[in-house]
């Protein structure tokens, strides 16, 4: 189970916590350098201290926390921009600081954001310089080489870190898509276009002579009358219970599908009589299937079983099959038929062939 998405001052807040701690370490080392005032020590107190939490309280109390969350993150670009000219433009930290701000603005994922955070910055490095005079010493000291390091190491480890968990969950995100691409939802079978590709397969197998295709169709019986009766919720679950049954039966023998609606296929690599076997023991375990939101339900299933021909396509080993379950239906429903032979045909395998068969 995955947790479900933090809203975005939650996610940012640890985030802005540490970043402004340790930015404040080049910032202070410089400043100290300086012999600055009191009021910058006050408002490197106010930017590395307080400001993510008020950022925080804003974000909370805000109608739309969102917004106010991205203004937030405006600010902060803003903040690393005062911090250049107030530094003196001091080369390491003043690069560092606001490639940083730019750099956690794209990592946010929100588009433009980082474009957005330019004009804030470079204004705020404007209004810095006023008050500073435009002082320049861009010349870095070993102490402040030294003071930009955590922030310079635990930044870089912090955003691979983000960017495997992202890589991660695509990663994830992309194999539930699949899976739910490949699979009917109600009942995890296959969906119809992942089982024409193994139907294509098992066809292909046996025109190469590597082994014998079967199709089976399968349709439950009056199941209309079952939802009419029933209710919805308990035809889904009479459609599973047939889900279960043809997955049980057919093992590792092919590959079943729902087709649409209350009607399955089965692209089967063996021969008919083991095909008419299987069918057999998928109508008997369907007719034996009892339900909890249902009792005394008894659904059955009409099965039409098809071996591929030589070189018959996909299409028309399906009509085959279609004329075969047909045929069932037409028998009176709760049997198994081939396309040209009835159970009560001569030709055809007895119901009692095909149940000798099953065991
Ligand atoms: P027959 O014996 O001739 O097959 O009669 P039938 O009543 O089963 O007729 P048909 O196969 O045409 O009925 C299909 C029904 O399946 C109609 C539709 O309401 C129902 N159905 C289709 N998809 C779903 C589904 O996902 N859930 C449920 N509960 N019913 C479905
Ligand atoms: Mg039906």
């Amino acid at each position: 189970m995955r947790r479900p998405r933090q809203p975005l001052h939650r996610t940012v807040y640890p985030f802005r916590i540490l970043g402004m701690a340790l930015s404040s370490l080049p910032v202070g080392a410089v400043l100290a350098q300086q012999q600055a005032n009191a009021a910058w020590w006050a408002l490197l107190l106010f930017t590395g201290l307080l400001w993510p939490h008020l950022a925080l309280w804003r974000s909370r109390r805000s109608r739309d926390p969102a917004r106010t969350e991205r203004q937030n993150l405006l600010v902060d670009s803003a903040i690393a921009g005062l911090w250049v000219p107030l530094m003196h433009f001091n080369l390491l930290p003043s690069a560092l600081i606001a490639t940083l701000a730019v750099v956690d603005k794209i990592n946010t994922g929100i588009r433009g954001l980082w474009l957005r955070s330019l004009p804030g910055m470079l204004g705020a490095i404007v209004l810095g310089g006023l008050f500073t005079g435009f002082a320049f010493a861009p010349e870095t000291s070993m102490p402040v080489i030294i003071a930009c390091m955590p922030i310079l190491l635990i930044h870089t480890v912090a955003v691979s870190l983000n960017g495997y968990r992202l890589v991660r969950r695509v990663h994830y995100q992309n194999q539930r898509l699949d899976e739910l691409s490949r699979t009917d939802p109600l009942t995890g079978l296959d969906n119809r276009r992942q089982w024409e590709e193994h139907a294509q397969q098992v066809l292909a197998r046996r025109h190469t002579g590597l082994g014998p295709a079967t199709l089976v169709m399968v349709d439950i019986d009056n199941f209309k009358t079952t939802n009419d009766a029933r209710g919805h919720a308990v035809g889904d679950d009479v459609l599973r219970g047939v889900a279960a049954v043809l997955r049980e039966c057919i093992g590792g023998h092919g590959h079943a599908v729902r087709y649409g609606g209350d009607e399955f296929a089965l692209a089967l690599e063996v021969d008919e009589p083991r095909a008419l076997a299987i069918a057999e023991s998928i109508r008997r375990q369907v007719g034996e299937l009892s339900f909890v939101a249902a009792p005394g339900l008894h659904c059955t299933v009409s099965l039409g079983v098809a071996a591929a021909s030589p070189g018959m396509s996909l299409r028309r080993w399906m009509v085959a099959a279609d004329t075969a379950l047909y045929n069932a239906k037409d028998q009176g429903r709760n049997c198994v038929a081939t396309p040209t032979r009835h159970r009560d045909d001569p030709a055809a395998a007895t119901i009692g062939d095909v149940r000798e068969a099953a065991h």
